[in-house]
């Protein structure tokens, strides 16, 4: 009898391994983009947390960003999160480097011909001079904020004449919407409960 519980204990298992498949939860695109949201969780900027993931054309990470101050510019100084923009003093502008832009001077390799780069939002025209100038031949990003379509449609002018590919997330795995705002929101959760989603960041 203990025998014969056994071998059938055995055969449900075996048929449980053949029920399942043996492939990957997420493509790369979704692998990367993630990492990049990881990434915007460590930025200190209240407004709007942003990330950036470059990966090689055989898919490497070569370099990760998020937004936030140079190194040794005091987090505390509240000169550096003003909102005057007729001051450049006293203008947050002047001050925060870019996801994008931190990612590529923070890659391990340079240059980054062919790669491509992850950012949470769609870059602003600054960044893609960057991305440009860096050898980065694609853009794939999660948002496009409404209130920017006049520094999108600058940025993209740019990009259009370098010849480089812009996808949204969405354009290549369509689900992707659905597990990046999970992802965005557990991480806000279990960092800061109850806190609500960033307004819209003019970063
Ligand atoms: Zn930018």
């Amino acid at each position: 009898m203990a025998g014969f519980a056994l071998n059938s204990g055995k055969r449900h298992a075996t048929a449980r391994i053949k029920d399942m498949e043996n492939k990957s939860l997420l493509d790369w695109h979704s692998m990367f983009m993630g990492v990049a949201l990881l990434a915007a969780a460590r930025s200190k900027d209240a407004r709007k947390r942003n990330g950036a993931c470059i990966a090689s054309a055989d898919y490497k990470i070569l370099g990760v960003g998020y937004n936030g101050l140079p190194r040794g510019c005091d987090d505390d100084d509240p000169a550096y999160w003003a909102d005057d923009d007729d001051d450049p003093l006293h203008s947050r502008h002047s001050y925060i480097v870019h996801a994008e832009v931190n990612a590529i001077l923070n890659c391990v390799v340079l240059p980054l011909t062919d790669g491509t780069i992850y950012a949470t939002q769609f870059p602003c025209p600054r960044c893609v001079q960057s991305i440009i100038q860096v050898g980065i031949k694609r853009v794939v990003y999660l948002e496009q904020k409404p209130h920017q379509v006049a520094s999108i449609a600058a940025a993209n002018k740019m990009l259009q004449d370098a010849g480089i590919a812009v996808h949204s997330l969405a354009e290549l795995e369509s689900e992707s919407p659905t597990w990046s705002a999970k992802l965005e929101r557990f991480i806000r959760d279990s960092r800061q409960p109850g806190a609500t989603e960033s307004p819209p960041g003019d970063i």
